[in-house]
């Protein structure tokens, strides 16, 4: 299956004895120049290129506060070097978060502190050079950016920040990643990650109506580009057409149809990805930020809701109404932006969905919380909200479901091994491997509780778990959409 070996999985998590540059030979394909210069950078390796590198460092912590403090703040008291899932997984102690911020911080100090400039062996700084960015390229890329170090770091240190502006400055001087790159660029372009232009996208949307029909006997519409309706749906391209993601499109379609709600696709803007983030550039960014408010404003929106992604809701929580805003056209009656699963919970609590729990009782369910959500930002209008939601839709939706040990879920949850633009063949070891901790606990509780089925909220969790799931022993079709059950669960037929 694979040239590496799959970690075996042990019974309680082992912290492993450090294997020097066990994973030094991890690096994804570097972008070509066609598709660095369509997003608005160098095509190969710039003049005097450690000057312009050395130069972005100093913008960059000009420009955010937050990472100057990441940067001059680490005490070293060790308390997230066994916290990285890549580090659990590898053995490697670069993937140690405090290691990887050091990668950066030590160039940072030879550059930017006074005792750095004049005493660099003191405080362990280095100069600009070939070295540094091969060793950036290859660990930089082995942090998905989940912050969960962070969560147990005294001072709150995120190695996420470090991580994407580490990929910014290297995309700045011509050495960027071709997963993320062509992915922003095919975004940018079409509209959509995946590169579906209008007519296979209008296709696709009619082909899972005649399924549903088929299935249930009800016309539930996938309406695209209808002008005047209430609601833009905005999801990842993953759900029109992967296992187990379309499942979850089918279940968002449910919902909006009993509920009686006007909604519509977008084939401008129909991807709620936004890569951008991983590349820590906030302009690239801001390009699909902005088709979105292009697609609400052309089709008259009232409101718009996002589907299950776990990136893409941490990038329109925090950044939409700031790169795109302001959206004051939109009805101040709802939150913008608002979450899938806080419009089937509301509708929920409101006993406006008629649900049959029983519907999924083939199953006994877990819940792998994404990093994104759990930990990049939040639902509903309380705190804890992001934790809540996702359960009371498990709660309604099936009889059987229990939670992976407590360490390992909600603020503690463990990465999937494949976020923060890793999710690509070429770096598949590091995968397995950062997969390790989550498969793990998957594993107590199918020994413990007997649970067949794991079910995300997130676009790239399921296609990370589709992928590694048979390298533990388990099936790849026991990831599920958590709008997969609602679909299960839902009772058609009857509604006004
Ligand atoms: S952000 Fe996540 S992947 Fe990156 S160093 Fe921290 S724990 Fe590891
Ligand atoms: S937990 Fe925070 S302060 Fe401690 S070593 Fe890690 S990054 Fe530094």
């Amino acid at each position: 299956m694979a040239e590496f070996e799959t970690p075996a999985l042990k019974p309680y998590p082992e912290i492993p004895p450090i294997e020097i540059g066990a994973m030094a030979h991890s690096k994804p394909y570097v972008a070509k120049e066609d598709l660095q210069q369509k997003i608005g950078f160098p095509g190969e390796l710039v003049d005097n290129w450690e000057q312009v590198a050395i130069d972005k460092m100093g913008e960059l912590v000009n420009n955010s506060r937050a990472l100057r403090v990441f940067l001059d703040s680490c005490v070293k008291c060790g308390a997230c070097t066994d916290k990285c899932h890549y580090y659990l997984g590898t053995s490697d102690p670069n993937n140690m978060p405090v290691a990887r911020q050091d990668l950066f911080r030590s160039v940072y100090r030879r550059y930017y502190t006074l005792v750095g400039k004049y005493f660099p062996g003191l405080v362990g700084a280095r100069d600009m050079d070939q070295g540094v960015i091969d060793e950036w390229y290859s660990y930089f890329h082995q942090c998905s950016q989940c912050r969960r170090c962070s969560v147990y770091c005294p001072y709150g240190i995120d190695t996420a920040e470090i991580s994407m502006a580490a990929r910014e400055i290297m995309d700045t001087i011509g050495v960027g990643q071709k997963y993320c790159n062509e992915i922003i660029g095919k975004a940018q372009t079409i509209g959509n990650n995946l590169g579906l232009p209008e007519p296979a996208l209008a296709d696709t949307l009619e082909g899972l109506e005649e399924d549903i029909e088929d299935e249930t006997g009800v016309t539930v519409r996938m309406p695209l580009d209808v002008k005047g309706a209430d609601i833009l749906l905005v999801t990842p391209s993953a759900d029109f057409f992967a296992e187990p993601h379309v499942d979850g499109l089918i279940g968002y379609a449910k919902v909006f149809h009993q509920a009686g709600l006007s909604w519509t696709l977008s084939s401008y803007a129909s991807e709620a990805a936004n890569f951008g983030m991983f590349i820590g550039s906030y302009e690239n960014m801001q390009v699909l930020a902005l088709r979105i408010r292009e697609a609400a404003l052309e089709l008259g929106v009232k409101r718009i809701i996002f589907g299950e992604c776990g990136h893409a809701w941490r990038v329109a929580y925090n950044f939409l109404n700031t790169l795109a805003g302001p959206f004051d056209f939109l009805d101040p009656n709802y939150p913008m932006p608002q979450h899938i699963c806080e419009v089937t919970y509301d509708l929920l609590q409101r006993n406006a969905l008629r649900m049959d729990p029983s519907a999924n009782d083939d199953m006994v369910l877990t819940f792998h919380d994404s990093c994104n959500i759990a930990r990049g930002s939040r639902m509903g209008n309380f705190e804890g909200g992001q934790f809540v939601i996702p359960r009371e839709i498990f709660k309604a939706s099936c009889n059987h479901f229990v939670d992976m040990p407590a360490d390992t879920i909600k603020e503690a949850t463990f990465c999937c091994g494949g976020g923060g633009g890793l999710l690509t063949d070429d770096l598949v070891e590091l995968r397995v491997k950062g997969a390790l901790p989550r498969m793990e606990a998957l594993q107590q509780v199918v020994e413990h509780h007997g649970v067949t089925h794991l079910a995300a909220i997130c676009a790239i969790c399921k296609s990370q778990f589709s992928k590694i799931l048979p390298y533990y022993g388990f099936e790849m079709d026991q990831v599920v959409s958590i709008h997969q059950l609602v679909s299960n669960a839902i009772q058609l037929g009857g509604e006004h």
